[in-house]
């Protein structure tokens, strides 16, 4: 089957479950305490348009509507089969929906992949029967979907217990039926309007590839959020991700598995692989997706794209009747690396016309005379807005005397600026409920919280500031062709590991192994001193930990006695170490030590990893990811944002160093790891050690362990 094909199919069977003409409920129930109860309740609450059939096999009626015993006593085949009977029943009813010709059904029924092996096959098993009719499965484990722009309300869930949903342009897939909700739920109360929310369950069949290759073809949808344990399809979700950016529809991802707990936590509940954070991290900023830590700045940023998608959002202005929150939230946001617009004098004099003294950025609006704030409010938000150096303004609403009328005010100056980006931030709690009910009911969005606001700018930014992958990364020349060198196996040692780096173009110093102290005192003579005695064993990772590195010789003898103190040292410490010899070579100089690694993840593939090195890996952490290839313009803009950048370059009159060498190395080494991804897990140079501008770098110490 080719591509096009394949996506036109799956697109088709979003299609059909959200825009159903008619839906069979099995296991319908008027008892609100079951899945079948709930689902049936919201269909008719929210006014389903179309045909409901509840399926039950003991009643003649369900909540008013005629129930049939199966779906083979339908009078008409449904668009939509909701299935919510127990585990054990599911196979029957999947086998008579395909049968009939039903098109995509929604299992709510859990007991599949989520509960073990056992589980596991039975989904497999439901999978197989459903492809064999051509029925498109939703879930199994889920609880179903709200298409708010097409009212199809197939959900479970109580959060439903309200008027109508609020539409708008947010659309939300979600791995988690629970996570989902709760979102909603707080969108709600924040005036967020949602088009199509997926809760996705197990993915057996449609995964969330599918719902957001529809999100992006949807018009109703601005903004797409997701949340996400593990991937199915790496490889479609970056071409998705291209593809969001290249549509400039922003896409905001939440992932747990962060950390070790909640990554055994994500394992347990939806059965799937949450893989590893820095990896995803890494993939998501090179393709555009903005990914958040919480779901306070998840829904405040997509609040603030859902009004106000594809602009800027990072200098902004803020105003108040309040200094004290000003500078306040001045400071979330400053921690946060967003920074306030600088106003032009422009502005400054626009703004002055409204203020008995001189004002700028955050506008203090409680210095104008008393009782005057209707007055300064309106025009403050409409000339900071209209200031082309700010992207966003921030009304900050303290306990002012008329908070209501004063976020009215507000407003009505920043809509009058036209279609830019303003939020409302509401400090007070009780003081200002009505408020935000009447923002609510507006659809006008606004947030609680400098934090969530803070973290969700720092986000946005972090996302757009960073280097994208480009489309295709040329291979630079002199590198053996791809296959060339057959896969190793095993852990490689400091001169295999530099031999093949040599291969690659990557300068190394190799040395001479030597399997006597009177060798190794032979082979230095040979070289330009001082020279380096390494000890060579395959049991010790860290030599210099183990007294294994003697640097600094300067004549045979200091050699042949740096090795003989060595191999006694480390078999006094532990004589069950196997010493193989001595590595000599020459001492390499260099003003810096920076580590270059690749990692190669199970999804994503090889991760260059490349920052302070030396002893400093672990004291600093700082380091840039990329995905390989890597090409060289997209090396230098990652050095470019390391801490160490500024000594890399010639901090405080020295000399900068050889910044072209680096990126060379990490393009060069990041081919190594594309040719050998299959069998490479890890690959560490550390120190490359750096010399000045025009004298390169050089690898100094490296090892590799590639799969048995
Ligand atoms: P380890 O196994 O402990 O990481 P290394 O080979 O990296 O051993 O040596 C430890 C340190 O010694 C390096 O970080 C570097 O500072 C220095 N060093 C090692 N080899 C050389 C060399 N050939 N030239 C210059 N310095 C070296
Ligand atoms: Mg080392």
């Amino acid at each position: 089957m080719s591509q096009a094909l394949a996506i036109g199919q799956e697109s088709s069977a979003v299609h059909a479950a959200f825009e159903p003409r008619s839906i069979a409920v099995v296991g319908a129930s008027e008892d609100m305490g079951k899945f079948g109860g709930r689902i049936l309740h919201y269909l008719l609450h929210h006014r389903f348009a179309g045909q409901i059939f509840p399926v039950n096999a003991t009643r003649d009626q369900v909540c008013g509507l005629d129930a049939y015993a199966s779906l083979d006593d339908l009078p008409s085949t449904p668009d939509l089969v909701v299935i919510c009977v127990p585990q054990r029943h599911v196979h029957g009813v999947v086998e008579s929906a395909g049968r009939l010709g039903v098109g995509v059904a929604v299992v709510v029924s859990n007991g599949f992949a989520d509960a073990g092996d056992e589980g596991r096959q039975q989904e497999q098993v439901l999978v197989a029967l459903a492809q064999r009719h051509g029925l498109r499965l939703v879930g199994p484990n889920c609880m179903g979907f709200v298409s708010a722009a097409t009212g199809v309300i197939v959900c479970s869930s109580n959060i439903l217990a309200i008027d109508s949903v609020p539409t708008g342009g947010v659309g939300f897939i979600s791995q988690s039926g629970a996570v989902l909700m709760a979102l909603m739920d707080c969108g709600f109360r924040q005036g967020i309007g949602f088009s199509h929310c997926v809760t996705l369950g197990n993915q057996a069949d449609l995964e969330l590839c599918d719902f957001v290759e529809y999100l992006l073809e949807d018009d109703a949808t601005q903004v797409i959020c997701t949340y996400v344990e593990g991937l199915k399809d790496a490889e479609r979700f970056q071409r998705l991700a291209r593809r969001a950016a290249a549509q400039n529809k922003p896409w905001i991802m939440l992932k747990s598995g962060r950390t070790a707990a909640g990554a055994e936590a994500a394992y347990s509940h939806t059965a799937s692989l949450a893989g590893s954070y820095q990896a995803f991290e890494t993939v998501c900023r090179e393709n555009g997706i903005i990914l958040v830590e919480d779901v306070e700045s998840l829904l405040c940023l997509a609040a603030i794209l859902e009004k106000f998608p594809g602009q800027r959002l990072d200098r902004v202005a803020l105003s108040s009747t309040s200094g004290g929150s000003l500078a306040l939230c001045a400071d979330r946001l400053s921690d946060e690396g967003i920074k306030l617009a600088e106003l032009s004098s422009e502005t400054l004099d626009k703004l002055h016309e409204h203020y008995p003294a001189s004002v700028s950025n955050p506008v203090d609006i409680g210095v104008a005379t008393q009782g005057a704030l209707g007055r300064v409010a309106r025009p403050t938000a409409e000339i900071l807005l209209s200031d082309p150096g700010v992207d966003i303004f921030l009304p900050v609403l303290s306990t002012a005397p008329d908070v209501h009328a004063l976020t009215q005010w507000y407003i009505e100056g920043a809509e009058a600026a036209g279609d830019k980006p303003y939020l409302v931030v509401l400090q007070p709690a009780a003081l200002a409920d009505s408020t935000r009910l009447e923002l609510r009911r507006r659809g006008i969005a606004f947030v609680d919280s400098f934090d969530a606001l803070a973290r969700a700018l720092r986000a946005w930014k972090q996302t757009m500031a960073a280097p994208r992958k480009p489309a295709d990364c040329e291979r630079p020349a002199g590198l053996p062709a791809p296959g060339t060198i057959a896969a190793p196996s095993g852990a490689m040692d400091e001169t295999q590991a530099k031999t093949l780096l040599d291969r690659y173009g990557i300068r190394t110093n190799l040395g001479v192994t030597c399997t006597t102290p009177e060798q190794a005192g032979e082979a230095a003579a040979n070289m330009q001193f001082p020279v380096v005695v390494k000890i060579v064993s395959p049991d010790i990772v860290h030599k210099s930990d183990m007294g294994g590195v003697a640097l600094n010789l300067d004549s045979v003898e200091a050699v042949e006695q740096a090795a003989r103190d060595m191999a006694a040292r480390i078999t006094a410490a532990d004589s069950s170490l196997r010493l193989e010899g001595f590595s000599v070579q020459e001492q390499a100089t260099g003003k810096m030590e920076l580590v270059l690694g690749v990692n190669t993840d199970e999804q994503f593939g090889p991760m260059i990893v490349f920052g302070a090195g030396g002893t400093l890996v672990e004291i600093l952490s700082d380091v840039a990811v990329a995905s390989a290839p890597v090409a060289r313009a997209t090396a230098r803009a990652l050095l470019e944002r390391l801490r160490i950048y500024k000594v890399l370059a010639g901090a405080r009159g020295n000399a900068p160093l050889d910044i072209d060498a680096v990126a060379e190395q990490i393009e060069r080494l990041s081919w190594l790891a594309e040719d050998f991804k299959d069998s490479l897990q890890e690959l560490d140079i550390n120190p490359l050690l750096v010399d000045d501008e025009g004298r390169g770098a050089v690898a100094v110490d490296a090892r590799a362990l590639f799969k048995k």
